[in-house]
């Protein structure tokens, strides 16, 4: 089945849909609603409080509209509640009025007035079926509700076929219910015990799935097993340390010796490098490089962006005597050719890239490093790709996404960790404010301190450009305005839709100070370091994840001068405030874990492979535990059971990163 055959689905609305991350029915059919609202009416009297009320009432006026501003009209109108007349006014509902007829019963939410004897309501409901039902909200967008999601989704399920993943054995064992009644409960609870029952499988078929891949790859591991010892000098790292323009810190030499000890082991090296963003992870990746280069070993050093890919090769070609190249997508298909002759020729000490690094076609002729910064962004098959290039490389992850121990440890199985947690001296803590429109003009003039101090500004804006569906701001929009109120100051943007030599054009010429305010997407959300850069201002902050918001902050206070964060929202979300409560990532990944309920680590969606559109690694921990046992059992007594071919079912998973 496709999306289109499902009635009322036209072309316009499969766009919005698609935004939402929906591209085919099977996505339609797991894109899990993120609450329930139960309908309960009491008796108005029975509620204790009256800010917050649910009740059954007959309409015994005809509505009146009146419009109050330009888009904002109110509908009034008298109903029965309980033997009692009550007056009831709704805001910009005036569509409701041919429907609320005399003597219909409906559903009103919203606040009572005792002294006004008014119900100002929050929503009404036509049908008075609803009361006692259970309610499915989803993530919605603007042209798209949670009601029309719900009438999609159940047409869907119908008539497809679903198919389900879990072993007969593991069902009966568990008996748990069949995928498609707990995808239909999932979508339409009929109470709260069906709905925790459709839960739990749906969690425990997630989570088994994550597990038998996991296993499956520690099982590839295991399969290998001649390592190498890399005969490093610790001499090098002293002629490393006399290379670098600044003095390492604590965690960073202790890194640094963590590495050294792993390369001069027989056991291949499976480390995590572990450290907030700022805390100086580069570095400690250029030293692994460098030792490696000494002991004639080739390294890679993998990226998820390209400006991030420019940004260490720049870097790194500064400070270190290597023979470094820089291969991404775009590079000439000449430059290319040249650039896999000099790998396997040995004549390159060091390849920093993006995903263009995964290239089948590539050859090394004595690969002894794999490096992988911002390890979340990719998925599990890209770094194993890399990873088993040439000569079983050592692997070296960087990652800024704090990850509990424990969890860690059951996600990465074998892998090691190091964290850096001491910054670089002198670093001072980033100021965070909240402000909303109304208060641009301080927003301003926080800026200009800042400009006429010869600092750089980042602004960030949740669009490309302006768009009719939404009232969000644009990075282009945001240019024009910005350059009215800051005449003499160059100011100049960049987004993922430019051409990779523009945007590394314009990246250089902010590194240089010839830009002084740079508006952007969250294309630099990543790794970006410009120290000179003091103020991140970030517009409509409210649209953006607490992983992202942090990130970005991140990319602030990098230097010696103090930090500004500025986030503007008309919305009083509890995510800024916690960006304004703490700098600490540990503490905001504690609390993203909290607010989201359910979902991923620390706001890895649609980067990586830790995407659970259902379970929680923190609140399903037991799940996860047992889906770990059965799925290593599993994996043992694969030949026993009947199940379709595991590894077309793990592929066809990984596929999807
Ligand atoms: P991240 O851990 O987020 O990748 P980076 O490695 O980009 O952080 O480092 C952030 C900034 O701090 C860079 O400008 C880097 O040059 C600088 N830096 C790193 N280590 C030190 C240090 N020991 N002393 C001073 N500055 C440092
Ligand atoms: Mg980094």
């Amino acid at each position: 089945m496709e999306l289109q055959e499902i009635k009322g689905l036209g072309p316009k609305n499969i766009k919005l849909l698609n935004k939402l991350g929906i591209f085919n029915i099977n996505d339609l059919i797991n894109y899990y609603p993120y609450r329930y609202n139960k309908i309960e009416t009491k008796s108005l009297m029975e509620h204790s409080d009256f800010n917050k009320i649910v009740v059954k009432g007959v309409v015994i006026s005809t509505p009146t509209i009146s419009y109050i501003k330009r888009k904002m009209n109110s509908l009034r109108f008298k109903v029965e509640i309980d033997g009692k007349l009550i007056n009831v006014v709704i805001f910009n509902r005036a569509f409701l009025k041919p429907h609320l007829t005399i003597n219909n019963q409906i559903i009103i939410l919203g606040k009572y007035d005792q002294k006004r004897n008014t119900i100002t309501a929050s929503d009404i409901k036509l049908d008075i079926n609803l009361d006692n039902q259970i309610e499915s909200i989803y993530h919605c967008t603007t042209g798209i509700s949670s009601k029309m999601i719900n009438n999609y989704v159940n047409q869907a399920l119908k008539s497809v076929e679903v198919e389900d993943y879990i072993p007969s054995y593991l069902k009966d064992n568990y008996s748990f219910i069949d995928k498609d009644e707990s995808l239909i409960e999932i979508h339409n609870p009929k109470d709260e015990s069906n709905l925790k029952k459709a839960l739990i499988r749906l969690k425990y078929e997630e989570l088994f799935i994550f597990m038998l891949k996991m296993e499956k790859l520690r099982e590839q591991n295991k399969e290998e097993n001649e390592y190498f010892i890399r005969d490093i000098n610790e001499k090098w790292k002293d002629d490393f340390i006399s290379l670098i323009p600044f003095e390492l810190t604590e965690d960073q030499i202790k890194a640094i010796d963590d590495i050294i000890l792993d390369l001069n082991s027989p056991k291949r090296m499976n480390r995590l490098i572990q450290g907030d963003v700022g805390s100086g992870k580069t570095i400690v990746a250029f030293a692994a490089c460098y030792l490696m280069a000494k002991a004639n070993y080739q390294s890679a050093l993998m990226v998820p962006t390209e400006i991030l890919a420019n940004q260490h090769y720049n870097n790194i070609k500064k400070i270190l005597p290597l023979r470094v190249e820089l291969l991404t997508g775009t590079i000439t298909k000449s430059k290319k050719e040249e650039i896999y002759n000099k790998l396997i020729n040995n004549e390159i000490d060091l390849i920093i890239g993006t995903h263009a690094l995964l290239n089948e076609q590539i050859e090394f002729n004595n690969l002894g490093l794999v490096i992988t910064d911002e390890q979340h962004r990719f998925g599990v098959n890209q770094r194993h790709i890399l990873r088993n290039k040439g000569q079983k490389p050592d692997v070296l992850y960087m990652s800024a996404t704090p990850i509990p121990r424990t969890y860690a440890l059951t996600i990465y199985k074998d892998m090691d960790i190091t964290s850096i947690k001491t910054l670089p001296k002198g670093r001072k803590e980033v100021i965070t404010y909240l402000k909303k429109y109304d208060e641009i003009k301080d927003v301003l003039s926080i800026m200009y301190e800042q400009l006429k101090q010869n600092n750089q500004i980042f602004v960030v804006a949740p669009l490309i450009e302006e768009s009719d569906s939404s009232n969000m701001e644009s990075v282009m929009d945001l240019k024009e305005k910005l350059q009215k109120a800051f005449k003499s100051y160059n100011i100049d943007i960049i987004h993922g839709k430019m051409k990779n030599k523009d945007k590394e054009n314009i990246m250089n010429l902010f590194k240089e100070n010839e830009i002084n305010i740079l508006i952007s997407t969250t294309v630099i959300e990543v790794g970006i370091d410009i120290p000179n850069a003091t103020t991140m201002v970030i517009f409509d902050a409210s649209r953006f994840g607490l992983s992202t918001l942090h990130q970005l902050r991140g990319r602030v206070g990098r230097g010696q001068k103090e930090g500004i964060c500025i986030l503007i929202s008309n919305s009083e979300h509890e995510r800024l405030k916690v960006m304004t409560k703490t700098n600490d990532g540990f503490e905001i990944s504690e609390n993203d874990f909290k607010l989201r309920g359910h979902g991923d680590l620390f706001g890895v969606k649609q980067h990586g492979d830790m995407i659970f559109k259902i379970a929680s690694l923190k609140n399903d921990y037991k799940i996860l535990m047992q889906t770990k046992e059965d799925a290593s059992k599993f994996i043992e007594t694969k030949n026993i059971y009947d199940y379709k071919n595991i590894n077309e079912e793990i592929n066809k998973i990984n596929n999807q990163d």
